[in-house]
């Protein structure tokens, strides 16, 4: 394979765009596939190398999002292609769930090791997100004998139906599909951006002395569902005792903490599960996107005791497939041997460099963010939420070669693949910089958009 990355400089955008073939091919796509997705911009992939995409056009990009972090080890690791060539040559598909085999069950025990906890854990595989958070809310109900569970608002957890009705991020991913799985009440998440939100009630308060008082008892509460840093929800990070509490609260009241770290895990903030940062144990945690490098695969890691659900109870026919999890077993190394360190020195570098940036562009608000799951909002001058700024920002950064996507309200994050090195994190910044500039300039630094295809 040609190394672009060291043959050409990235960014480096040679058509507009979208350029010929990428228009002509998203005029085929959007004939037939559904309306239901959200494109961002006009971008149409031909290969992906490292932080690197290459569209059908030749132009080369710089990929800031990681198929929205998936690619953990960059676009086709080498290690992790040649494990999936060795894997693939000897046994695509038999179904875990009902024969053997050694990928399996050598990254189940890989993830009950890794995982936070140093307590007995059983694994059970899935292909995505969605069917591990279904999974675990199968679990804690079927274990617990209780119905209810509670979620946050601003929470993404998926898109099937036990998990759209946890997600409460926006409403056009519940409108029009209820009833949705009863038995689920939302709270508020606890936000602490900027370090000066405090709100009149924290939301441990609200749980423990209003719902539990006039809503729900306690011991019908199954399990709370929380993301260690909220995701779309605009890559929040709560307030420093917020996790431990929430555990606490979990134990006065044997309530199962289910940790939702499909989008924070496998390393992406300088730990393998983000959780740690708070030094919280999780009865249950939800592990997807980056665990196999791009591979379709999810995983709930549960306490041993906890998963007594018998033959048949529960299973996925592809789930855990061995391909998938040979990908995972080398990823999880990849991570293990510099990847993880390398999410913190670079997401460290990309936040003081992020904060230099708010003093001398006031459309930046506040930054936030732990290796490298970095949120910033775009605000307007009063300091209000500018969601259409963000937009341009996103936009604006595609033409120039630097792949971005937005979250919450107004936020932009950067969730780059874990080997981004410090030089593309300068070129993401000096990209970010320079459209900030421009915006600033009013109408005549305006981005064109894209030209078809975006929906956003
Ligand atoms: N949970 C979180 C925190 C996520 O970020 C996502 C996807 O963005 C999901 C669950 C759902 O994962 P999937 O899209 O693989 O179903």
């Amino acid at each position: 394979m040609l190394d672009i990355n060291r043959e050409f400089r990235v960014p480096s955008i040679r058509t507009e765009l979208p350029g010929p073939k990428a228009r002509r091919m998203i005029e085929r796509d959007e004939r037939v596939t559904s309306p239901s997705y959200t494109r961002v911009y006009p971008l149409v992939v031909a290969r992906g190398e490292g932080a690197t995409i290459e569209d059908v056009d030749g132009n080369l990009f710089l990929d800031f999002n990681a198929g929205i972090a998936v690619c953990s080890t960059g676009h086709c690791h080498p290690r992790v292609v040649a494990a999936i060539h060795r894997q693939s040559s000897q046994l695509l598909h038999m179904s875990g769930t009902d024969f053997y085999y050694p990928a399996q069950f050598e990254l189940a025990e890989k993830l009950t090791q890794i995982t936070p906890g140093k307590f007995a854990k059983r694994v059970f595989f899935s292909n995505s997100g969605t069917e591990a958070v279904e999974a675990a809310f199968k679990l804690a109900r079927y274990h617990s004998k209780r119905q209810n569970v509670i979620a946050f608002y601003g929470a993404f957890h998926g898109r099937t139906m036990g998990a759209v009705s946890l997600t409460a991020s926006k409403v056009t991913q519940r409108r029009g599909f209820g009833p949705l799985v009863p038995g689920v009440i939302h709270v508020p998440y606890a936000d602490c951006r900027g370090g000066s939100h405090k709100p009149a009630v924290s939301t441990i308060e609200l749980i423990e002395k209003t719902l539990f008082k006039k809503e729900v008892a306690p011991d019908e509460v199954a399990a709370i569902f929380v993301e260690p840093i909220q995701g779309e929800g605009g890559y929040l990070v709560p307030p420093p005792e917020f996790h431990r509490e929430l555990r606490a609260l979990c134990d006065r009241h044997g309530i199962l903490l289910v940790v939702d770290e499909i989008q924070s895990g496998m390393g992406r903030t300088g730990k393998m599960c983000a959780i740690e940062h708070w030094g919280v144990e999780p009865d249950i945690i939800c592990l997807a996107k980056g665990i196999a490098s791009g591979l379709p695969l999810g995983a709930i890691v549960a306490r041993e005791e906890l998963m007594d659900w018998p033959p048949g109870a529960h299973a996925s026919t592809f789930g855990g497939n061995p391909v998938a999890c040979a990908a995972a077993l080398e990823t999880i190394a990849l991570i293990e041997e510099g990847l993880m360190a390398n999410a913190k020195t670079q997401g460290d570098f990309l936040m003081s460099e992020l904060a230099k940036l708010k003093s001398t562009h006031p459309q930046i608000g506040d930054v936030r963010g732990k290796g490298l799951m970095i949120g910033f909002d775009i605000v307007a001058a009063d300091g209000s939420p500018a969601p259409d700024e963000a937009e341009r920002l996103v936009q604006k950064s595609f033409l120039k070669g630097l792949l971005l996507l937005r979250c919450g309200e107004s936020a932009i994050r950067l969730c780059p693949s874990l080997v981004v090195t410090r030089e593309h994190c300068e070129t993401a910044l000096a990209i970010m910089s320079d459209c900030l500039a421009e915006m600033a300039g009013g109408p005549a630094g305006r981005a064109k958009g894209p030209v078809s295809g975006a929906k956003a």
